[in-house]
């Protein structure tokens, strides 16, 4: 397998730097995965996924604080999970996937995911690992883990934005990941993402901090020039989950019971 698959954290960017984003892989007839973090992500023939946010200080929890008020400090953690989970599938009722922001795991949310009808989460990263495949998580949830992601890019220098250092040739799947705000910018290092975070809603303003020579925005038109002209096969990751599920001979069991192997047996 040697599929590559591109996907955004939409990340609460503007509407016009995700455009900006859209232009590059629709010039090119690219299909990507979106994990949207707010309503109004518009998906032309791109697949919408959820983006859900689970950190104490973000969006989701403190709408959720505001709904429960005094009975939060008591609410237990799974149905904290769980609201976090619709709060954010409400921008988008269609979402079979899901990576949740800064990759929060926790044993709990698999169960939750599954109850909500997520099929796939992409939340693990092994950052430019060889033969990476598809797998089949607890609770019939697939998991995609993903290849690239274009923050860790920026803070470790891992590709020096040069192409060939995504060992393309090399075989697995290959899921990037990528923020439309740094692509914007042409992120090159953290501290210029940071610097440029003043203007993060203001596009007119954010375009000054884009920087010329090699970072983010580069790469990421040379992956997909790379891809247009080497013929790649490229799959949203809905369509690798549904591919995957139906090469699968036996699902494993899902449902809880209290019945023992012996109980079974008997
Ligand atoms: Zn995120």
């Amino acid at each position: 397998m040697k599929t590559i698959s591109i996907s955004i954290d939409v990340e609460w960017a503007h509407k016009e730097v995700i455009n900006d984003l859209f232009q590059l892989l629709n010039e090119r007839d690219i299909k990507a995965t979106l994990f949207c973090t707010h309503e109004g992500i518009v998906s032309h023939q791109h697949e919408r996924a959820i983006h859900p946010n689970f950190r104490p200080d973000g969006d989701a929890i403190k709408h959720i604080k505001k709904e429960l008020g005094s009975r939060f400090e008591s609410c237990p953690s799974p149905e904290i999970y769980r609201r976090v989970i619709e709060y954010t599938r409400q921008f988008v009722p269609e979402a079979k996937g899901t990576r949740s922001h800064c990759l929060f795991s926790d044993f709990d949310l698999i169960i939750q995911y599954e109850k909500c009808g997520i099929e796939y989460d992409s939340s693990y990263f092994l950052p430019l690992n060889t033969g990476l495949r598809p797998l089949m998580k607890e609770r019939n949830i697939v998991e995609l883990p993903f290849y690239y992601m274009d923050h860790m890019d920026i803070q470790l220098q891992t590709t020096k934005f040069d192409i060939k250092n995504l060992k393309l040739d090399e075989p697995g799947l290959k899921i990037f990941g990528l923020h439309p705000n740094m692509v914007y910018i042409n992120a090159q290092t953290e501290k210029h993402y940071i610097e440029s975070k003043v203007a993060y809603h203001n596009p007119k303003e954010l375009i000054n901090y884009r920087r010329d020579g090699w970072g983010i925005r580069t790469l990421f038109i040379a992956l997909l020039d790379y891809i247009k002209d080497h013929n790649l096969e490229t799959k949203t990751l809905g369509e690798i989950n549904d591919e995957f599920r139906a090469s699968l001979i036996h699902d494993l069991p899902t449902k809880e019971h209290d019945l023992t192997p012996e109980t079974i047996n008997s």
